[in-house]
């Protein structure tokens, strides 16, 4: 399906398959007028996470190609089954969570094999690198941003350049490692992992923000050759120190007393658990203050899993 073709600029549209696998991943490729640098936008790598993925859909319908310096390559979703099967964190072929396999192995299983197709055959060659995500089906969340802490200082102040441009109160640099932002940054491409919006839900100001960052973020690569539209005049961003994950030890109900974006001081109550007769399991509370970035909002909370992660300031 290609929209606008000529010799000098273009805007495409297709599926592209996996090598080894019979999955295919749509991807807009859009070559603007003007010369310029080569960004990655992927959304979707976490299926359940829709506003970033709904954002990245309706900004390549809008992008015209004459207007745009350099090349675009947007995947609107990168892991079709978790997105069809509405499956959280992982892809259910093989029960792997996609942002932790990065940079994924060729013969591996299907969610190795698309982090090996997006490191090796998309990502790789970028000027810059964006992955948008959001709470997963079961989590709310507070608007923040990774940036890659591994990469070497020259990336990651470039990253972190990338990361203030957004309109989310909070960032963060990142040590994880099993993501691609994280892959990309370390292979010297400025790289930051956007996270907006959750709960399951395709909100309408989340998708709309989403695609304001995604201006901006355009805006400061050197795409975009028009104006953009005025800065937020009130826009705060501060740089979260550390994360604490709370985790639950064993299958637990879950209670939450906070919620996303709230500030809670030391020993403050984050939530409770019980046992499904209603027996009292454990009192999560902050062991440091901090900002709850996210928590779990199902009953359920299976253990190992995440009740609060609290970013300390
Ligand atoms: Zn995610």
């Amino acid at each position: 399906m290609i929209k606008i073709k000529n010799e000098r600029f273009f805007k495409s549209q297709k599926c592209v398959p996996i090598p080894g696998t019979d999955i295919e991943i749509p991807i807009t490729e859009i070559q603007g007028a003007e010369p310029g640098p080569r960004t990655v936008i992927t959304a979707g790598i976490h299926g359940g996470e829709y506003p970033g993925i709904a954002a990245l859909t309706s900004l390549a319908g809008k992008l015209n190609p004459s207007f745009i310096k350099g090349s675009l390559t947007l995947v609107h979703m990168a892991n079709p089954q978790s997105f069809w099967g509405r499956v959280p964190e992982v892809n259910p072929e093989d029960n792997k969570n996609l942002n932790r396999e990065f940079p994924g192995e060729a013969q591996g299983t299907i969610t190795e094999k698309t982090a090996w197709f997006l490191c090796r055959r998309v990502i790789g060659e970028a000027d810059y690198y964006i992955d948008l995500h959001s709470g997963d089906i079961h989590e709310e969340l507070c608007p923040h941003v990774y940036y890659g802490g591994l990469s070497c200082s020259d990336i990651r102040g470039k990253s972190r350049k990338l990361a203030e441009t957004l309109n989310v109160p909070y960032r963060f640099c990142s040590r994880a490692e099993g993501g691609a932002y994280q892959w990309a940054a370390m292979k010297g491409i400025p790289s930051v992992l956007v996270e907006r919006g959750g709960q399951g839900l395709c909100r309408k100001e989340d998708i709309c923000q989403y695609e304001q960052d995604l201006e901006r973020l355009l805006g400061a690569a050197g795409h975009l050759a028009y104006e953009q539209a005025e800065e937020v005049a009130d826009r705060r961003q501060e740089e979260i120190k550390s994360i604490r994950y709370l985790c639950s030890r064993s299958n637990e109900c879950w209670y939450p007393a906070a919620a996303a974006g709230q500030y809670i001081p030391q020993g403050g109550i984050l939530g409770r658990s019980e046992d499904i007769f209603g027996k009292t399991v454990h009192i999560y509370r902050a062991e440091e203050p901090g900002i709850i970035l996210y928590r779990n909002t199902s009953l359920a909370l299976p253990e190992g899993k995440i009740a609060v992660a609290l970013g300390v300031l």
